[in-house]
């Protein structure tokens, strides 16, 4: 990773690449608060590409009006790049930042307040692979034992730790956290990890879970394609926002999307 300068990342004319990444983050955010997974709280951001800098929503910007003017820039110290707006970030801002220094693979981050994913903390439970796409947690789900907010750098460091290589994490009494490889795929797997959990207590109704083992899991992982499914759901997701009038449609948000 090369450290952000004014050459590169934010300046006062963002690269069009830039001012898209901007836009797509600024729509996740409305399309996750559309589908009930963000609210109030809860965030989302995104890698600057080939950079130790990132963009995320404003601490006071509701998740259901968020613009792509509105996102900040800011590097691992969580210092504004040049040209970024003047808005103080999320008070939880060190998990994306804490993240991104300890994952230089990772290029995007959840982070939600769901109850549901919370619940699976403070019962005598685990969260479980109920679903197809719940491949993508084969590795594990921990769970973050601190229950407080993570508002430092050194909570952020331990959360990354907990997280390790793993793609999700729980935080006790707190909610969840999920890492992707895109802005598009993170959408994905933020409605996924929801979706999976809401499996999970809808089948414990029924009867004993049987959830998929670690067999079928290698199974799905060798037979899924990621980038087609993720483009699929992005497109879907769009589509929607823009029909129900969450996304405006100021931006392009299907152009540079992912291979199909
Ligand atoms: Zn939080």
């Amino acid at each position: 990773m090369t450290p952000p300068s004014a050459a590169g990342a934010l300046s006062s004319a963002p690269s069009a690449e830039v001012a898209l990444l901007a836009a797509k983050v600024a729509a996740t955010c409305r399309l996750l608060n559309m589908e009930g997974i963000l609210n109030y709280s809860g965030h989302v951001s995104a890698r600057l590409p080939g950079q130790d800098a990132f963009l995320i929503h404003p601490f006071i910007s509701s998740r259901a009006s968020v613009g792509a003017g509105d996102i900040v820039a800011l590097d691992l110290d969580l210092r504004p790049l040049p040209g970024s707006p003047a808005h103080k970030p999320p008070i939880e801002t060190p998990i994306h930042s804490e993240i991104y220094r300890a994952r230089p693979d990772v290029q995007a981050v959840v982070h939600t307040h769901s109850e549901l994913a919370a619940a699976f903390t403070v019962a005598d439970a685990k969260l479980l692979p109920m679903k197809s796409h719940a491949a993508r947690w084969s590795s594990g789900i921990p769970v973050h034992p601190d229950p407080s907010h993570i508002e430092t750098a050194e909570q952020g460091r331990e959360l990354a730790a907990t997280l390790g290589r793993h793609n999700a994490a729980l935080l006790r009494a707190h909610g969840g956290v999920c890492v992707a490889e895109s802005i598009e795929a993170i959408l994905i797997d933020a409605v996924h990890f929801e979706e999976n959990a809401r499996a999970q207590v809808q089948a414990l109704a029924i009867g004993p879970l049987l959830p998929l083992t670690e067999q079928e899991l290698a199974l799905l992982e060798r037979r899924s394609n990621r980038a087609q499914h993720v483009d699929k759901l992005w497109r879907y997701y769009v589509g929607l926002g823009l029909s129900r009038g969450v996304l405006d449609g100021g931006e392009d948000l299907l152009a540079a999307g992912v291979p199909r």
